[in-house]
């Protein structure tokens, strides 16, 4: 048996993800993917927007797309923080795609006004909302 620990996703609106059971847990932090097993030690850090993946005792393996954000973890709890995140299963698949779409197009062109930045963190969140739905 697997020692477990607790991790819970927040957003500004809701408690996205909730659970006592999880085996594992990756997270995109700047300097590449950052795993956490119960017991790690306390940390903070910062994240990139991409995939978090939980590893759940019933063998079970969820995807989490995530804009950005923190991990904290200190009592063999991990919190997430972020502005935007979405569960696996509630991934809107066609529209990631067209938001991919948009954004490719905007960093195709050379005109002036479009904000280059902008457009490359919209398609690093379409991309992340891609792979956690499974479409990548
Ligand atoms: P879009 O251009 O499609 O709106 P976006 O990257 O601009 O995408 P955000 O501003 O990051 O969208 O998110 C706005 C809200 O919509 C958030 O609550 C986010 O969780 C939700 N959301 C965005 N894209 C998807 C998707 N493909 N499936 C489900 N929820 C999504």
């Amino acid at each position: 048996m697997p020692a477990l620990f607790s991790v819970e996703v927040l957003t500004p609106e809701k408690v996205l993800y909730s659970s006592d059971r999880v085996v594992s847990l990756t997270a995109p932090a700047w300097e590449g993917r950052l795993g956490v097993m119960a017991k790690h030690r306390p940390l903070v850090c910062a994240l990139r927007t991409g995939v978090l993946s939980l590893r759940l005792d019933d063998g079970e393996t969820r995807y989490i797309a995530i804009a950005g954000g923190f991990l904290e973890v200190s009592h063999n709890k991990a919190v997430i923080l972020c502005d935007a995140a979405e569960m696996d299963r509630e991934i809107d698949v066609d529209r990631a795609r067209r938001a991919l779409e948009r954004a490719n197009e905007r960093l195709r062109t050379f005109d002036r006004s479009i904000d280059r930045q902008r457009a490359r963190a919209a398609k690093d969140r379409a991309l992340a909302r891609l792979k956690a739905g499974g479409a990548l």
